[in-house]
């Protein structure tokens, strides 16, 4: 996982956030290099408890594979845990 401090938040045609990041980032791993695999949704409650739908870049380190997900700092990962419980009984 990748945390970013210094980021833009840009709001797509699709109702979904992007966020463009202003840093230069490395594998949290083993520091290597790192290139966009793909996104994903990610579904999170703000602390107004308004629902917003971010569009996260996922990366893979060319030296050792993994894949490191980008994260805004303004997202709490409490809340998305609590986002997903919601989704999750919404399902149910
Ligand atoms: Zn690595």
């Amino acid at each position: 996982m990748i945390i970013l401090q210094n980021y833009r938040v840009i709001s797509c045609t699709d109702g979904f956030l992007r966020i463009q990041s202003k840093e230069h980032s490395s594998c949290s791993s083993c520091g290597g290099k790192l290139r966009v695999r793909d996104s994903r949704h990610r579904r999170v409650i703000n602390a107004a408890g308004e629902v917003t739908f971010y569009r996260l870049r996922r990366f893979k380190c060319q030296s050792c594979a993994r894949i490191h997900t980008e994260l805004p700092d303004c997202i709490v990962p409490y809340k998305h845990y609590a986002a997903d419980v919601i989704e999750s009984e919404l399902i149910h």
